[in-house]
C-alpha cells in the first residue's frame, strides 16, 4: 500500500479489526451487489469508501423521482434523465474513489447469467426486493460456495443475516418456500430511509468482516430492528437443515431454470418483458418509434410514451413497460412497438 493509500484509509487501518493486514485484504477483494436500490446504494457507498478494490453493481432498473429519498448515490439530475441505476452508481462511485474499480452492469440477474455476472465475487451482498432473485443468489451461492448477505426492508423493520455455505444456515433452510399472499413492499407500505441504512450497514458490517480476513467473526445470526417502534434483536440463526432442497440435497432448481416468464414488479403498476435473448440498437428504434409518440434515449435505455403506457427499453432488450400490471398487454405492447 502506497502512502497516499495508507493516509486516505487510516482510520480504518487504526481500527484494530482490521489494521494494515485488513486493509490489504480489502483492497485486493472483490464483491457483487445484486439491486442498486435503497439498500444496494448504501453498500456500494460503503465498500468503495473503504477501498473493497472491485465493485460489481447488478441492477436492471431506471432511477425515478420516488427513488431519492432514500437511494443515497441518486440525484435529481439522474432521475430526470432515466438513468439506470447501475450506470449512475458507477458514474457517481468514480467521483467518491477513483482507485477501486466499480463495473456497473445495467442487466436482469437470471439464471442464464449469473455465473458470468457472479462469478469473480468473493462475497454477495442482497439489494434486491424479491424472493425469486434471493432464491436465485441463495442457489448461486450454495452450489459455488460463495457466501451472501441477506438484507430486506419496509415501512421502518428490516432484517439481515449472513449465509455461509457448509457452515450456516441457507435462505432456504430458514424459508423453505417463498412467502405466499401479498407482502407489503415498499410502494405498498413505504419505507424510512434510515431503516434502509440501518441494515444495509448490518450487512456491510459482516462484508468488511469477511473481507479483511475475519470471516470467522461473522456469525450466523438473525439482526431484526425496527427504527419506530423500537428494538434489535439479534438471534442464532437455525442450524442447517439436513433436509434442506438446497444445502442437504443439493437441487439447484432457481439456478438450473433457463428461462422465466415475464415478471410482474409488485406493486408499481409495471412488468418487465425479459424474453429477447439479444441486444437493441436503440437510435434506430428511436427513430422507428419517433413519429408514434414521445421518444427520449441515452447510450443505455430508451423511454416510450404512449398514452397510458410508458415503455423503458434498454439495450439489452429487456423493457419495463408501466401503466399495466397485465402481462399479455405488456407482451404485445413490446411485440408491436420493439419487435420480435
Ligand atoms: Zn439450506
Amino acid at each position: 500500500m502506497d502512502r497516499a493509500a495508507w493516509e486516505r484509509y487510516s482510520r480504518q487501518i487504526l481500527f484494530p479489526g482490521i489494521g494494515e493486514a485488513g486493509q490489504e485484504a480489502l483492497l485486493r477483494s472483490a464483491v457483487a451487489i445484486v439491486g442498486c436500490g435503497a439498500l444496494g446504494t448504501f453498500h456500494a457507498a460503503a465498500l468503495a469508501r473503504a477501498g473493497v478494490g472491485r465493485i460489481t453493481i447488478i441492477d436492471r432498473d431506471y432511477v425515478e423521482p420516488s427513488n431519492l429519498q432514500r437511494q443515497w448515490l441518486f440525484e435529481e439530475e439522474d432521475a430526470a434523465e432515466a438513468m439506470p441505476k447501475a450506470a449512475a452508481a458507477e458514474r457517481r462511485l468514480a467521483r467518491i474513489n477513483s482507485s477501486v474499480r466499480v463495473r456497473g452492469l445495467v442487466a436482469d440477474l437470471t439464471a442464464s447469467n449469473a455465473a458470468e455476472l457472479l462469478g469473480d465475487a468473493s462475497l454477495i451482498l442482497d439489494g434486491t426486493d424479491n424472493f425469486e432473485t434471493r432464491y436465485l443468489i441463495n442457489d448461486f451461492s450454495v452450489s459455488w460456495g460463495v457466501p451472501w448477505i441477506y438484507g430486506a426492508a419496509v415501512g421502518s423493520y428490516g432484517l439481515a443475516m449472513p449465509v455461509l455455505p457448509d457452515r450456516s444456515a441457507c435462505l432456504r433452510c430458514v424459508y423453505p418456500e417463498p412467502p405466499e399472499g401479498v407482502q407489503p413492499t415498499c410502494e405498498t407500505a413505504g419505507v424510512l430511509n434510515v431503516i434502509t441504512s440501518l441494515v444495509a450497514s448490518c450487512q456491510v458490517a459482516d462484508a468488511l468482516k469477511f473481507l479483511s480476513g475475519n470471516a470467522e467473526l461473522v456469525e450466523p445470526r438473525i439482526t431484526r430492528v425496527d427504527v419506530w417502534n423500537g428494538g434489535m434483536r439479534q438471534v442464532a440463526a437455525p442450524p442447517r437443515d439436513p433436509a434442506c432442497p438446497t444445502c442437504g440435497r443439493r437441487e439447484f432448481p432457481y439456478l438450473e431454470e433457463s428461462r422465466r416468464a415475464p415478471l410482474t414488479l409488485c406493486g408499481r403498476n409495471a412488468v418487465q418483458v425479459h424474453e429477447r435473448r439479444r441486444g437493441l440498437d436503440l437510435t434506430e428504434l428511436q427513430t422507428r418509434l419517433a413519429p408514434l409518440g414521445e421518444v427520449r434515449a441515452n447510450e443505455y435505455a430508451l423511454r416510450f410514451r404512449i398514452s397510458p403506457y410508458e415503455m423503458t427499453v434498454f439495450a439489452d432488450g429487456r423493457a419495463i413497460i408501466k401503466g399495466t400490471s397485465d402481462t399479455g398487454v405488456a407482451r404485445s405492447l413490446y411485440a408491436r412497438y420493439v419487435g420480435e
